[in-house]
């Protein structure tokens, strides 16, 4: 088989040294290991630490395991939101998390963004009784994403609220400031190339402290994901349930592997690529960039439009290039091409080349 370069979002291109990781994970046992055995704390105590030092996360933060991303936005609603959660509305992703709160019978308030424009702290305006704020950083749907310094100005102009932050396209590279958020979270099926099926969620002290104070109350937190289930089992290294040990135990390595290439160098790595690849998409005759603002155009998740994109799937397919269908309603007339760690400089250049 010919070499596949998969450009999808999510599950994407998995990153290279997984295959190696799975391979020496059934030579070493791991997978049949009790989830209460010394060797899978030592495994979880190590992935946990990896991604506070990966993503710079303060010590007093929280990382806790849950079963995927859509599972985190139902937790975040249920550990920290009373009454009223407040939201930017900025695609698919966004609408989910505001869907979820709806479900679970919170009031909501939504800000529709421009994809287009500037985004301005000014013209958000978030109502008194609204405790949490929902972001979705990078919308996966349609390649918007949010500056990370719009999220620490908010949190500036309302410090008393909780910020809950969707990272999930974004992580690892987005250079977040954790001291200015509440809650991050992401899967792992995307920038960090693995198979899916495993959560994180990072929570603040103070968010931590607010489950608790709901709990006390006697409001419905949920049962065994609850934040003080989670956080009490973490604190020997252990999960309310039997874990995705497979997904926790190749994530603990491709942290350390990304550790080793270091961080600031993943991050210049996917500039440069979206550089390219945003450039090509500015000369090309056909296609263009779908967000206009160059401002708020996500680094990972390039969204272009124009053209027949079932021809150009079928081209893309002869050279062995699967890039993603548009989301939702724009299936057909959008194209989504992820720019992760995975992606190296060469598959990159290759796709170009393809265009
Ligand atoms: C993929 C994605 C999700 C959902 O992730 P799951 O692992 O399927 O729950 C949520 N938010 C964003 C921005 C995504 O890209």
């Amino acid at each position: 088989m010919k070499q596949q370069h998969i450009f999808t979002p999510g599950p994407s291109q998995l990153y290279p040294t997984v295959p190696a990781h799975l391979q020496q994970g059934l030579e070493d046992g791991i997978y049949s290991l009790s989830h209460r055995s010394a060797k899978a704390k030592e495994l979880v105590k190590h992935a946990v630490s990896g991604i506070h030092e990966l993503l710079e996360i303060p010590e007093d933060y929280h990382i806790v395991f849950l079963s995927s991303a859509t599972e985190a936005m139902e937790r975040i609603i249920q550990n920290t939101v009373s009454e009223k959660s407040f939201h930017l509305i900025s695609g698919a992703f966004a609408k989910k998390f505001a869907m979820i709160a709806t479900e679970l019978g919170k009031k909501t308030e939504k800000f529709d963004v421009s994809l287009h424009k500037k985004l301005s702290v000014k013209d958000i305006v978030v109502s008194q009784d609204a405790e949490l704020i929902c972001i979705t950083q990078n919308e996966t749907s349609n390649g918007w994403a949010c500056p990370v310094g719009v999220i620490s100005t908010l949190h500036k102009k309302y410090p008393k609220k909780f910020i809950a932050v969707d990272i999930v396209s974004s992580a690892p590279y987005v250079p977040l400031d954790m001291t200015h958020i509440d809650m991050a979270f992401f899967s792992v099926q995307k920038g960090f190339g693995l198979p899916a099926g495993l959560g994180v969620l990072i929570i603040s002290p103070r968010a931590y402290e607010k489950s608790l104070q709901l709990q006390k109350e006697n409001q419905i937190i949920g049962s065994y994901h609850n934040f003080p289930s989670l956080v009490e089992n973490m604190q020997s290294y252990q999960t309310p349930e039997t874990p995705n040990m497979l997904g926790i135990y190749l994530l603990r390595n491709v942290v350390a592997d990304m550790l080793k290439q270091g961080r600031k160098t993943i991050q210049e790595q996917t500039d440069t690529k979206a550089a390219l690849l945003y450039a090509a998409l500015e000369k090309h005759k056909i296609l263009n960039p779908f967000v206009q603002e160059k401002a708020v155009r996500s680094a990972t998740v390039v969204v272009a439009h124009g053209g027949d994109m079932a021809d150009l799937h079928e081209h893309f397919k002869q050279r062995e290039i699967t890039v993603g269908k548009g989301y939702g309603a724009n299936k057909d007339d959008h194209i989504r091409i992820a720019n992760f760690p995975t992606h190296t400089l060469a598959d990159m250049q290759l796709l170009i080349e393809s265009l």
